[in-house]
């Protein structure tokens, strides 16, 4: 069935900025979809495309691609006469028609928003949940499906947070759960205590939250943050059943070949600012005293040597995400150089579900394991619960167990997981190896 009208709109993120909302109609109804937007974004992303008029939204607004679905994609899709379920075709028109290799002329916010909809259009379509629909499309196992363990970034630093606390997210993961709704239950007792402990310890702001959602102490080392997440799971008497992982997000501050844990100190000493090898020592130094299971960008984006010289060291899951921005050049030379073991996969630094689909698959094929994530700026969509469950990921990141743009996915993921019922089991320890269970 072909698409009968396009149309899209500025809606807010969020953090209150502008995204695109695209809505598709076709005979079986109006679907929509909503874009998100990240803020410790990669330079290898493809292109957000803002309108950078700085008398309106502060540059940020997103008419220019509000526009170009409106006025190029919408009509040209439709004088296609594609049918929905071409996924492939659609994304490859889009492509196509945008012209360029990162997305910048039409913006992946306009190609995203299109193609997540026609996504929801042909699963409506065959009569299937939208996770089934993916599933097939992706061409992954549906007996039985997957759940994922959810990792909660339940403390905020870096760019997602002020004070001065260098690394990004520190996240709980109840891979001791036996469900999904029971990681949930273990996940929330966790971040509530974690949230009077913070308060307790360094007073009652400590409990304000951060982008997205977890608290943002002012603490100065990851060590003051691992100390009260850890305590927190004690006193839930998780010990051993919700482990931790960490986003160390350093790009944000690697400066002249080092990485400056005090970056946000506008005068920070460049003596203090640690080699990569000296931040292999620091890493390992964490992963000794704490339960560790996870370490996302552990070196910045551009680092590709000290990204497989660490590697080759531990024996934690190590994941890449501005290092591969989910392009598939990127991907195939941190698989190369052996530079991690999993991929963060998010939307929209690639821009088509059809991409996204081919990054998955090369990630599994190469024997990684892959997390899908959120954008730090996020919105009420739930696509990506659909998303992790389709692809047999057995590992998703949407933020804290708090703000409804985070809890969208998660509480999706709950409905999932009570309509599959013995269709489908909880990634659990498993959660790197879910498209293996
Ligand atoms: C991340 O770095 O993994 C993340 C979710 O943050 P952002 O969306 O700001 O890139
Ligand atoms: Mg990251």
């Amino acid at each position: 069935m072909s698409i009968t009208k396009v149309h899209a709109r500025t809606v807010y993120d969020s953090r209150g900025n502008p995204t695109v909302e695209v809505e598709i109609t076709t005979e079986n109804g109006l679907f929509r979809a909503i874009v998100p937007s990240g803020a410790s974004t990669g330079i290898h992303e493809a292109v957000e495309l803002r309108d950078g008029n700085k008398s309106e939204w502060m540059g940020k607004g997103v008419t220019k691609a509000v526009s170009n679905v409106n006025s190029i994609i919408g009509p040209a899709l439709i004088k296609s006469e594609l049918c929905v379920t071409n996924q492939k075709g659609i994304d490859e028109l889009m492509i196509s028609l945008d012209g360029t290799s990162n997305k910048s002329r039409l913006g992946a916010n306009a190609i995203l928003g299109v193609s997540l909809c026609v996504a929801r259009a042909a699963a409506a379509q065959k009569g299937i949940t939208l996770y089934k629909y993916i599933a097939e499309l992706a061409d992954a196992r549906q007996d039985p499906f997957v759940i994922p363990v959810p990792f909660f970034n339940v403390l905020n630093g870096g760019a997602h947070a002020g004070g001065s606390l260098a690394m990004q997210e520190f996240k709980i993961a109840p891979v001791g759960a036996q469900s999904f709704a029971e990681a949930m239950r273990m996940g929330s007792e966790v971040y509530h205590h974690l949230k009077i402990l913070a308060k307790e310890q360094y007073g009652p702001s400590a409990g304000n939250v951060g982008d997205e959602g977890g608290v943002a102490p002012d603490i100065d080392t990851a060590e003051d943050a691992l100390d009260m997440i850890v305590e927190a799971i004690n006193i839930c008497g998780y010990e051993g059943r919700v482990k931790v992982g960490i986003d160390s997000a350093p790009s944000v501050f690697y400066k002249d070949g080092k990485y400056d844990l005090n970056f946000k100190e506008p005068n920070s000493d460049p003596s203090h600012w640690l080699s990569p090898a000296q931040l292999a020592e620091y890493y390992y130094s964490l992963l000794k005293k704490y339960p560790i299971i996870s370490l996302e960008d552990p070196y910045a984006e551009d680092d590709w040597s000290s990204w497989s010289a660490f590697l080759k060291t531990v024996n934690v899951q190590i994941i890449a995400d501005d290092l591969t921005c989910t392009n598939k050049t990127r991907i195939a030379r941190a698989i190369e150089e052996k530079c991690a073991n999993t991929l963060l996969l998010k939307l929209n630094q690639i821009g088509t579900l059809t991409e996204s689909i081919e990054a998955a698959n090369q990630a599994f094929d190469a024997g990684w394991g892959v997390m899908i994530s959120h954008r730090s700026g996020e919105t009420e969509d739930p696509f990506i619960a659909d998303l992790v469950v389709g692809f047999r990921c057995g590992q998703i990141k949407s933020g804290a167990l708090s703000r409804s743009e985070s809890l969208a996915k998660y509480n999706e993921l709950l409905r999932i997981e009570e309509e599959l019922g013995d269709d489908c089991i909880y990634a659990g320890h498993r959660f790197h190896d879910g498209n293996k269970l």
